[in-house]
Formats: structure tokens, sequence, C-alpha cells
């Protein structure tokens, strides 16, 4: 008998929490279109998924890199390495494995592109980013001699040029390191001259201001393909760190959309007076919150003992505050009792909250945060962000404005209709059902 052989598709995600969870949601929707799935994932970072995932294959690249490495060089020149030392190593791996028909990898690992195109190999960029974010670090690039990076003080709030409603500020330039290899990094990061599609993590109802933008930027079609998680298809993807669910519990316990939930995600880091600003403002506000500090996040000390009295009595005696190490964060956006999200605005952060209908206090940090705020505070208007020096007293009105007050409940409205739009564009007729197929059209074709 005759047997036809799927199509291979080889998916390589970035080893970070923001990036891995959305590629294997894209991964679980192309198995159950048909495709045969390889995963290929870097040393570094690694910890066991495959349990989740029993249609995928999964391989290793030896990396022999670490966390050292990255505290060492710092994230940049650490990607711009993790790159450079695993070309050879995935160019060994593809002359193992013949049956690869189509390459997916992401936009930060981009060391599959030149063994690709040595081998003839059709490929794709995944985006865990907004395509505004794409977009912006295409504009500093190409406009880098001229706009004098990072841009002065004098130009910080004034308007981007074609890209309204974006100011020189909201632009990802907030380096890690030196501005030059953050340039080099976004060149290599930016790259899509030889693949034949970039595929987002994003909608059409959330971004449908820049797509065309981005199509005429780079001449090949994009695929808006999310909210990932909200698709049929999707399987939850272990997370680095492990999730204390007892959270939910206390969250039961409390009146509906009465609590603020506060995560800044999985790299940013808090200086020890704003921690403490932001601990003595979520007291003073008297609304329960719930608040996940990521252990190492705080510089200097850590230690919840460290703190004043009376925030130790809000958690201890009084249990209008419960803290955790790490929060299953999507179920704690879609509980009732959440009202309200304190967060950094990363792009999967910003995805889950719209996709609970929660409103946002912004408070970036550095990369695309900024972005994100933007877009949710001027185009979504379903955040506003606090800005400038932390101190309890903000932190205090910030949170009664977001949770009681009537802007809250405004943002909250829009935000709630935005769901709607977003789960509708993922079922059958919706943009990115649509776009979905037509991704799954031209792998197959390919
Ligand atoms: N997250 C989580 N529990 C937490 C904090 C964060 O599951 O306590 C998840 C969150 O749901 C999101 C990811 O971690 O999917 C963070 O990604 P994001 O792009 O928002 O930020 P990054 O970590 O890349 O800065």
């Amino acid at each position: 008998m005759l047997e036809i052989r799927q199509k291979r598709v080889l998916m390589i995600p970035a080893p970070f929490e923001g990036h891995l969870p959305s590629m294997m949601n894209l991964a679980s929707s192309l198995s159950s279109r048909g495709f045969s799935i390889t995963i290929v994932r870097t040393q570094f970072n690694f910890y066991d998924i495959s349990d989740h995932f029993l249609d995928l294959r999964f391989y290793t690249i030896d990396d022999g890199l670490s966390e050292s490495d990255m505290s060492s060089l710092g994230l940049v020149d650490f990607i711009l390495k993790l790159n450079s030392v695993c070309e050879p190593l995935f160019k060994e791996f593809l002359t193992l494995h013949d049956d690869v028909d189509f390459i997916i990898h992401d936009e930060f690992v981009y060391f599959p592109r030149q063994v690709a195109e040595d081998l003839n190999l059709p490929k794709m960029v995944f985006s865990a980013s907004s395509v505004a974010t794409s977009i912006s670090r295409c504009l500093l690039m190409e406009n880098q001699d001229q706009w004098l990076l990072p841009p002065q003080e004098s130009k910080l709030e004034e308007l981007v040029p074609e890209f309204h409603p974006f100011r020189y500020k909201d632009l990802p330039v907030t380096a890690h390191g030196s501005i030059e290899r953050l340039m080099l990094l976004y060149s290599n990061v930016s790259k899509r001259d030889t693949c034949s599609g970039i595929i987002h993590n994003s909608s059409n109802d959330l971004e449908n201001l820049f797509t065309s933008a981005a199509e005429d930027k780079w001449g090949v079609e994009l695929y808006l393909v999310g909210p990932l998680h909200l698709t049929d298809s999707a399987t939850s993807c272990p997370s680095f760190f492990e999730e204390e669910r007892k959270c939910l519990e206390w969250l039961e316990k409390q009146e509906t959309n009465s609590v603020i939930y506060i995560s800044i995600g999985s790299l940013a880091i808090t200086q020890e007076e704003e921690f403490v600003e932001l601990a003595m403002g979520l007291v003073q506000s008297n609304q329960p919150f719930l608040w996940v500090i990521r252990p190492g996040s705080i510089t200097g000390s850590n230690s919840l003992e460290s703190l004043p009295e009376q925030f130790r009595q809000a958690v201890t005696h009084d249990e209008r505050g419960f803290v955790v190490n790490w929060a299953p964060q999507k179920e704690v956006l879609g509980h009732r009792a959440v009202g309200g999200f304190w967060n950094h605005c990363g792009w999967n952060s910003s995805l889950e909250s719209i996709s609970c209908g929660m409103p946002i206090i912004c408070r970036p940090y550095s990369g695309d945060q900024r972005v994100n705020t933007r877009l949710m505070t001027n185009v979504w208007e379903t955040a506003f962000e606090v800005e400038g020096e932390l101190s309890r007293g903000i932190v205090e009105m910030a949170v009664k404005k977001l949770i009681v007050g009537e802007e809250g409940e405004d943002m909250r409205k829009r935000a709630i209709i935005m769901k709607e739009k977003l789960e509708a564009s993922v079922r059958i007729g919706g943009s990115s059902y649509s776009a979905l197929n037509r991704l799954v059209y031209s792998i197959t074709r390919s």
C-alpha cells in the first residue's frame, strides 16, 4: 500500500519564558492539521516539556551555554553568542536529518536562516512580539544615524513620523548592552528577505493599524494567527518556574472584580525602593491583592520579612494579600475575582489580559514593553501608565482608579469588547482562524 508522508516541519523556539509557550501552541495547531512536527531546542534554559506534547518529536542542541553566561554577557550579547554557537551545530543536525520539508524559527533564534538557505529549505519567521514592535525595531535600524540613538531628551515626547501614536520614548532602545550591539541584534532579528512569510502571535483585531505597513516593509505575507493560547488545539506548556496554584483557592474567597493582580513577567527586575513603595501602596489601597514576587526579581533584599510590619500584617494576619513566587497567570486573569492587572507589559501578558477583558496599570521596564504599553493606552484604550518615580501614594491612587474608579470601569468595558472580538477571531470564519488556514496552505504547497 502506498503511504503518503506528512510534511515534516522543524520548529525552533527561543529559549525564553515569553517565547516558548506561544511557539508550542503553534506547533500543536500545525500538528492537529496533519503536519509532522520536530521541535529543536537549545540546551540553554532547557526543561523537559515532551510529556505534554506526545505527538511531537524533540531534539536538543548542545550549545554548552549557561545562566552565568547570560548574566556575564548581558541579554543582547548573550543572544548574539547563542546564535553563533548554534549555527554550526544546527548545520550538523540537518545533515543527519534529511526528512525536513519546512522550517519555522523564532525571530530571536535566527541561526537556522543561513543553513536553510544553503540547503534550499523553505522557511518562515515566527514573532512572539507585536507587529508594532517589529516595525519599531526596523525604524530604529533604518534611522539610527539620523536619530542619534538613544533619542535625545528633547525628542522623547515627540511622535515618530508615520508611526503614530508612538513617541520616540516608546521605541525599544533600552539596551542591555551598547546601542551598537542592540542594532546588530535587531538587524539579525529583522532580516526577512529570504523567508516566505512572517507569523505573528497577534491578531488583526489588535493591530490592523500596522499590518499593511509591515507587509510593505518586508514584502512577504504576514500571518496574524493569535492569540495562540486561545486556539482550539492550544496545549498548556509547562513553565520554567513552578506555579503556586493555592492562590486560586484564595481568589475564590474574594469578591468579584475586587483583586489587583501584580506580576512583571520572567525577566524584569525591580529596585528595592520601588518594591517597598509598591508594597505599601497596595496596603494603602485597601484592595485585596495577589502579587507574584519571582525569586531574584528584586535588587538587594528579596525577603518579605524586610517589608514594613503593616504589609506583613495584610498578608499573614488579614489575608488581604497573597504572595506567590509564580502564579498560573492565565487562570488568574480569567478568575472572576480579579478586577485589574499591574504589569510590565510583556507581549504575552498583554495578550493574556486582553483575552480576559482585563484592564491594566502599565509599568514597562525595557525592550518591547513600552511599545505594548502605548498600544494598550492609546490604541486599545484598556490601560493607563504609571510613569516616573513610584511612591506609595501613586500606587494607591492607581489601584483605586483601576479597580473602583469610573475610568477603570470604562477600560474594563472596552477590554471586554476586545476579548469577545478575539474569541471570535480564532473561531471558524475569524481573521486569525483564516490566517492559520492560509499558513497551512502555504506550507503544504511549498
Ligand atoms: N507568567 C506566569 N506566571 C507568573 C508570571 C508570568 O505564568 O507568575 C507567564 C505569563 O502568563 C506570560 C509569561 O509568563 O505568558 C511572561 O511573558 P511576557 O511576554 O509577558 O513577559 P516576559 O517574561 O517575556 O518579560
